[in-house]
């Protein structure tokens, strides 16, 4: 294949491809390369990847055990489908049932979060015999019509005519609380609304609520710590299904738990998964107990779903986390991170509004004084610090808060790179604004 340079390659790929499907960069690099924490363009430019190919990466660009593992299984058997029986898949649904907590023991595997989410809806459904479902508002749960529905932000819900029977309670976000509280006394008004939403948007009756522990492209947006032992217990009372969205925030990226959802000390029924599960190779699971998947619908198939070369992958690199320590890994270097942008944030205070997240799973909201969002100016440091040759993430409901959710692997040589980048492209912007 001849390497087209980034100018032809940006040509054929605006004429190609489809225009929603947007870039991060203004001026993006040609990546053809990736290892470690880093990636290469096609001039053999490097790039320090603290984005991880959007929460994806986590073991690293190219792990040679994950790679090898992938390889040998390409070589020897790709794909029969779910209808036979091979060994990788149920290899790895053994793991996921000893890393998934409690009583979750079940996997079905599918190629994308989107249609985990799916799945698990579709089962919450089948098993509580009700249909209604309550997400989030600021959440992002994927690209189907189900999915997109249950999303919680305009810009990915460009279908005017929703999914029925999805309503959307308030989001647990501090630092711009919809009640207008602040954490030392707002007796947790926001879990509270889960059960006004129930008694007054739908029949008192739901099936499920879904939520991300950490929503992702809301902008790492992290609810106080009994926020979600309170939702249960409402939940409890109306015998409604918790699934916990751990496409972002599974595999250990908050440090400590392999899921997310355990830093908050609740069990939910079902975990839905994707993204770092397979380093980068298309993967999803529902992972539920087997009471739950008694009652799951009498047949149901995947064609590449669990598929020998994904699942070989994923067990692979669930190995990788626990050789190679990296949930501590992401403990220690993310709270380092946040330290240094917490110092970036006393230096520039007009700037950077909130720092947040646990373990790699990090943002920081840029805000003016008054807390406007400041997107212009979010987009504008994105671009300097890939200029200089780190790569960090955008999200949030207003395009303003930088997403570092880095390979699990990366060091504090890696962090202390991207902070004096990240400086840079701060100060510069602080003096000229978004220009
Ligand atoms: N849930 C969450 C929390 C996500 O972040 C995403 C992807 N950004 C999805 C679901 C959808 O996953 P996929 O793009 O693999 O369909």
């Amino acid at each position: 294949m001849a390497l087209l340079n980034r100018e032809e390659l940006k040509k054929k790929r605006d004429k190609y491809l489809f225009t929603s499907v947007k870039q991060l960069y203004s001026e993006p690099p040609h990546f053809v390369k990736g290892k470690g924490q880093f990636l290469y363009d096609e001039t053999g430019r490097e790039y320090l990847d603290m984005f991880g190919g959007i929460v994806t990466i986590s073991v690293g660009h190219c792990h040679p055990k994950v790679t090898q593992v992938t390889v040998e299984q390409v070589q020897t058997l790709q794909h029969t489908s779910t209808v036979f029986l091979t060994q990788p898949m149920v290899d790895l649904a053994e793991k996921l049932a000893e890393i998934a907590p409690g009583d979750l023991n079940k996997s079905f595997f599918t190629n994308s979060g989107t249609e985990a989410n799916e799945a698990a809806v579709k089962l919450a459904r089948l098993a509580t015999g009700r249909n209604e479902v309550i997400a989030l508002q600021h959440s992002y749960h994927g690209e189907s019509h189900l999915a997109a529905t249950l999303t919680g932000n305009h810009h990915y819900r460009s279908d005017n005519m929703p999914a029925a029977g999805i309503v959307h309670a308030a989001n647990a976000y501090c630092y711009r609380c919809p009640f207008k509280k602040t954490p030392d006394n707002c007796a947790l008004e926001c879990a509270k609304d889960v059960e006004r939403v129930i008694q007054t948007q739908t029949s008192g009756k739901p099936a499920v609520f879904i939520a991300e522990p950490i929503q992702g492209v809301g902008g790492a947006i992290t609810p106080p710590d009994e926020y979600f032992k309170e939702v249960k217990k409402i939940l409890a009372n109306y015998g409604v299904l918790f699934i916990a969205d751990e496409v972002q925030t599974g595999v250990g990226r908050t440090g400590k738990h392999w899921f997310g959802i355990s830093n908050w000390g609740v069990q939910p029924d079902m975990i839905t998964m994707a993204k770092g599960l397979a380093n980068g190779l298309p993967i999803g699971a529902v992972i539920a107990s087997t009471e739950l998947v008694e009652k799951a619908p009498k047949q149901q198939i995947n064609t590449f779903g669990g598929n020998p070369v994904s699942s070989a992958t994923a067990k692979a690199v669930l190995e990788v986390i626990e050789e190679e320590k990296l949930m501590e890994n992401a403990l220690t270097v993310g709270n380092y991170l946040m330290d240094g942008l917490r110092d970036l944030q006393k230096q520039f205070p007009d700037l950077i509004g909130e720092v947040r997240g646990k373990g790699l799973m990090v943002g920081a909201e840029l805000a003016d004084k008054d807390k406007n969002p400041l997107a212009a100016e979010t987009a504008r440091i994105v671009e300097l610090s890939k200029d200089d040759g780190v790569v960090i993430g955008k999200g949030g409901l207003y395009g303003n808060v930088l997403r570092v959710k880095p390979p699990l692997n990366v060091t504090k040589e890696n962090i202390d790179t991207t902070l004096k980048v990240l400086k840079k492209a701060i100060e510069s912007t602080a003096k000229v604004g978004a220009k």
